[in-house]
């Protein structure tokens, strides 16, 4: 466990959030947009080394401030230059940060949870249980860390960060308003200054939460899919039997009008060898999301020890990728990175203390399950 200081930890606050505390201090609000840029932009956790700010003003926030990112525990890099931290958060666990060169693009993959308590069949984080929740301060700290090693100073120059996925450890959506407090410091231009189409939240489905985000911010929209009817769903990722498709694809159907431009739904889908990678699947697919305009992302599953699921070959793969595409959808297949790191997707362990007791899993699953008996179109499979 890291000892909490008792200090405020300017690292995880937004800019109306930092004009706020200036203002409770009896310090002018403009002095928010100096410190965050120190922070943000420079990788500055020092108040002396804010040479714009007073003496005075800097012996005072140093007396009640910090700028505090997560431990970094690890960083390796890939021979295909990949990079992963493992981070050390404040209730103990660790959580795991990628990064993915390509091209022009650096895509750095941010974790939300330490563990997840959604358990999709075939995810080594779900496998682990939940822990906790990360702080803003521990979701943009991921950021910041990342930052700070390439050393682009400032950040929103030189920048090896274009793109940001919260598609690291955890269910965004069940840590809503850090998630949403983290990307709009991602966003915004005294922080990373991050296009809002780079900026991407994926889901497994949390259906009223899909809805309240598009209250609070416009960014990018992943839907995991991984099944094209609601009774293989239920089977592979849980959740789906208190939010069953018709209800979830409505809800991404809603946040897309809200940003209201030319931006379509990403769906991922998680290949399983003879799980869900048959043709039929594929036509079943097809039909599902013929209302919802989205690309799609296949995702070969990345196995791990113990999860008794296989990758498809790689004939399956292209079979599968050229049914979609032929019925006209856009669709890529995801290519494993950083896997002498063991930085692929779903590969990501950290180390969490599960604190969600067996017992009450079970109990939490019962509910689920009644839930779902009672929940409109909950039986609904194609
Ligand atoms: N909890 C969120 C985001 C994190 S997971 C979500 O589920 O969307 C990021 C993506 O990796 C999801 O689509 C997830 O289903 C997928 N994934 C999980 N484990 C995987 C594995 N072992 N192989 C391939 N993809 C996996
Ligand atoms: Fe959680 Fe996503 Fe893994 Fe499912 S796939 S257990 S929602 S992290």
């Amino acid at each position: 466990m890291i000892a909490t200081t008792g200090k405020t930890n300017l690292l995880g606050l937004t800019q109306p959030e930092m004009e706020k505390f200036f203002d409770s201090i009896g310090e002018k609000r403009f002095r928010a947009g100096q410190v965050m840029k120190w922070i943000h932009h420079f990788g500055v956790d020092d108040f002396d080394a804010m040479t714009n700010v007073s003496k005075a003003l800097r012996d005072k926030l140093k007396a009640i401030a910090e700028v505090r990112g997560p431990e970094v525990v690890s960083e390796d890099i890939s021979s295909d230059g990949t990079r992963k931290w493992v981070v050390r958060v404040e209730s103990g666990s660790c959580v795991e940060t990628v990064y993915i060169p390509s091209g022009k693009r650096g895509t750095l993959c941010v974790s939300s949870q330490a563990g997840c308590a959604l358990d999709c069949s075939f995810c080594s984080t779900g496998k682990q249980g939940f822990n906790s929740n990360l702080t803003a301060a521990e979701v943009i700290g991921q950021v910041w860390i990342a930052n700070k090693s390439f050393g682009s100073v400032p950040a929103t120059i030189d920048r090896a960060i274009t793109n940001v996925v919260m598609m690291g450890m955890g269910e965004p959506l069940l840590n809503f308003d850090n998630v949403i407090s983290a990307m709009q410091l991602m966003m915004d231009d005294l922080g990373y200054g991050i296009s809002k189409r780079r900026v991407t939240l994926s889901t497994s489905g949390v259906v009223p939460m899909i809805d309240e985000l598009a209250k609070h911010i416009d960014v990018s929209l992943a839907l995991s899919l991984h099944a094209p009817n609601d009774e293989l769903r239920s089977q592979l990722v849980p959740i789906n039997k208190k939010y069953p498709l018709a209800m979830l694809l409505d809800s991404c159907r809603r946040y897309m009008a809200t940003l209201g431009e030319k931006r379509v739904l990403t769906v991922e889908y998680t290949l399983l060898k003879d799980v869900n990678d048959h043709v039929d699947h594929a036509r079943e697919m097809i039909e599902l999301l013929k209302d919802t305009p989205c690309k799609i992302n296949l995702i070969p599953f990345n196995p791990f020890p113990h999860s008794g699921y296989e990758r498809p070959s790689n004939n399956a793969i292209r079979r599968f990728q050229e049914l979609l595409q032929q019925a006209g959808y856009n669709v890529t297949v995801r290519t494993t990175r950083g896997e002498d790191i063991d930085a692929a997707c779903g590969q990501l362990v950290g180390q969490v203390n599960d604190r969600t007791r067996r017992s009450s899993r079970l109990i939490a699953a019962r509910e689920l399950n009644a839930d779902a008996d009672s929940a409109p179109n909950a039986a609904s499979a194609p």
